[in-house]
């Protein structure tokens, strides 16, 4: 049987980069805690996003939980935050005791409906924190947010977690509201085997979040704690993966256009197939190739063939308030996201594709249109 294609699988780089940062962690025994690699990667992707500061974390989750204790999201506030994500968006905000309200996506982003926001900030004026997330790399329309936000006195978090590489207006996402969050998990653009980055203009809070992050731990002696603290810092052996994944981010991010750039032209043609949003204000880094089905061929007859050939694929997101866990809190919206759920399919997006794996993959889908 041909290799096994995945959807998106970590991809060190040919050069050898983080070999090199972890040999130099291992050379000095500076493998935990922290040390030169933790700070040189907070800088490096601070400057690279262009944020002031960042703080290297064990996850994205622990970024967002961080992230909403800066905000100063505390027990029974409310948290607006989209339903079209993935759990560890929202998972957070139950860590903190706080409220989820879910809001809807519109087509022409597939991320967070400026309208349903302004609907959510009738019924629930009182909110603490909004999180909009950059879908597969795609972003959301901030302005419109961000005014949003603004005009109540909300504070923002960007949940960038899929979007490391993808600029709207120019801007890098993640550093457009008060907080943005990036993931470094397995499946991720960049990958450090797993942590997560806060990147905010306020260097106050990143300080802090860094303090909670290392248990909380005040200045003295013995070990004096005057704060709730958490285990959420990114060790140094990771850190140096991290230095070097980013030096081949721009390569990534480049490889992700040309495989959507093939999709849509070897499969746009196709009835009834129709390709996540372009807009003119977003330069994605297209994490995952998505499209959605709206004609005689459903997502679960292209994922049935796929897999038959090895092919690893997926459905778009299972809406939050479509979750039994979560389908208690309330959602703002219409039907945008869960007909987004139903017609959507995520395709093989490994930045290690070969253009014959990519013929294979197209291929297979063309098929179920001649039958
Ligand atoms: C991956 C991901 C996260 C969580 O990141 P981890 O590093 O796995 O904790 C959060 N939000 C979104 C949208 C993600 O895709």
């Amino acid at each position: 049987m041909a290799d096994r294609l995945f959807l998106s699988s970590p991809h060190m780089s040919d050069e050898g980069y983080e070999m090199e940062y972890i040999k130099e962690a291992f050379d000095t025994n500076w493998i935990a805690p922290l040390g030169e690699n933790v700070n040189e990667f907070e800088n490096e992707l601070a400057t690279m996003v262009g944020s002031k500061s960042a703080a290297a974390l064990s996850s994205g989750t622990a970024a967002i939980h961080l992230a909403l204790k800066a905000a100063g999201v505390e027990v029974g506030d409310i948290v607006f935050c989209p339903t079209l994500t993935f759990s560890a968006t929202v998972n957070p905000i139950i860590y903190q005791n706080a409220v989820p309200v879910f809001i809807d996506s519109n087509y022409e982003t597939w991320n967070m409906c400026p309208k349903a926001l302004e609907k959510a900030f009738e019924k629930y004026p009182e909110v603490k924190a909004v999180i909009v997330v950059h879908l597969y790399g795609l972003s959301a329309d901030m302005d419109k947010i961000v005014e949003l936000c603004k005009k109540h006195n909300v504070a923002l978090i960007e949940d960038a977690a899929e979007s490391l590489g993808t600029y709207y207006k120019g801007i890098h996402t993640g550093t457009i509201g008060d907080y943005g969050i990036f993931s470094f998990n397995g499946n991720k653009i960049i990958t450090t085997s797993g942590g997560g980055m806060l990147v905010s203009n306020n260097e106050e809070k990143v300080t802090k979040a860094r303090f909670w992050a290392t248990q909380s731990r005040d200045q003295a002696r013995h070990y004096q704690h005057s704060e709730l603290g958490f285990n959420y810092r990114m060790s140094n052996v990771v850190a140096g993966i991290g230095r070097g994944q980013l030096k081949v981010l721009k390569q990534r991010v480049e490889k992700k256009n040309y495989i959507f750039e093939l999709y849509k032209r070897e499969l746009s043609e196709l009835e009834g197939i129709e390709f996540m949003p372009s807009n003119e204000w977003n330069k994605p880094n297209y994490w995952l190739s998505s499209m959605t089905l709206n004609g005689k061929v459903r997502p679960i007859d292209i994922m049935e063939a796929l897999e038959k050939a090895n092919i690893e694929s997926r459905p778009i997101w299972k809406p939050m308030h479509m979750q039994p866990y979560f389908e208690k809190y309330d959602f703002v919206g219409t039907d945008v996201s869960e007909k987004l759920f139903e017609n959507g399919v995520c395709l093989p997006s490994d930045t290690k594709i070969t253009d014959e794996d990519l013929k294979r993959v197209v291929e297979t889908i063309k098929n179920l249109w001649v039958r």
